[in-house]
């Protein structure tokens, strides 16, 4: 079999819902968020045009009608918008029924935006709740990008876990909610943000040539290892849209060419991954 590589290059669009679903709104808080529609999109923007890569916004309902022009420029560009919470919360922090409601709501602002709903989902936060997986399919979801248990193989989502801390793991079934997993280590938000609230301190602010070195090798790795594979990297455009970070991006970019992976949307990954499975 002829070897394939598919690199997602994926953007939560979190404008300043994030901050807002922390309770953060002072005028400071609101401007490092608002950096993102202002500044750092259109970067992102430029760089993905450059290279005629196609890429996967996952924007939250909020951000969509707090700032729908520079979301309608991420539409015209040609990306897939896909769905991340209309607030930031948690669904684990929410009851089924709101986690139900959000979900419909941002579909929604998504449809007014796009002419569609949603094919894919990212929970806020990267936290499912137990009723997630029934949920997102119920609404016609393609696939969830919120899991951990894999680094280059998609795999269908399960429902129905049953984990309490004295008995064995009782797992529930697979479901055709097709997972692409993504993990903290390929996300820029961790290396990047510095934090200072009451009660944490987070340092962020890495070298972002290092933590570029990281994100290339781990695609080199899948390229020696896997004969097919997706690679999943998170961008949050407030973060990632700052010169040294951007430089990074690209040559992100750059190694992939160098491996000849193919760039997909999300919603084109999982659905290659489903044929190959079928
Ligand atoms: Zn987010």
């Amino acid at each position: 079999m002829k070897k394939r590589h598919i690199v997602c290059l994926t953007f939560d669009f979190d404008g300043i819902s994030g901050f807002i679903a922390r309770g953060q709104v002072s005028p400071s808080w609101i401007s490092r968020g608002e950096f993102g529609p202002r500044v750092g999109m259109p970067r992102v923007i430029e760089l993905l045009r450059r290279y005629g890569i196609r890429s996967t916004w996952f924007v939250p309902g909020h951000t969509i009608e707090s700032f729908p022009r520079q979301c309608e420029q991420v539409v015209a560009a040609g990306h897939e918008i896909a769905h991340h919470g209309w607030t930031h919360r948690s669904p684990a922090s929410l009851t089924r029924a709101q986690e139900e409601a959000e979900l419909a709501r941002a579909n929604e602002s998504i449809k007014w935006l796009t002419g569609r709903h949603a094919r894919g989902y990212r929970s806020p936060a990267w936290d499912l709740s137990p009723h997630s997986v029934d949920l997102l399919l119920k609404q016609g979801f393609a696939y969830d990008s919120s899991l951990m248990g894999d680094d280059y193989t998609p795999y269908y989502a399960r429902t129905g876990d049953v984990i309490e801390l004295d008995r064995k793991a009782r797992f529930g079934r697979e479901t055709p909610l097709v997972e692409m997993p993504i993990h903290w280590a390929t996300d820029d938000a961790p290396h990047f943000e510095f934090v200072r609230t009451e009660t944490v301190t987070r340092q962020g602010l890495m070298n972002a040539r290092l933590v570029g070195e990281n994100w290339i090798d781990d695609l080199d790795y899948m390229c020696r290892t896997t004969q097919w594979g997706v690679l999943t990297y998170t961008c949050h455009p407030y973060v990632i849209g700052r010169g040294a970070r951007m430089m990074m991006l690209e040559n992100v970019i750059k190694a992939g060419i160098r491996n000849k992976v193919v760039f997909m949307t999300m919603e084109d990954a999982a659905a290659e991954f489903k044929s190959k499975k079928a």
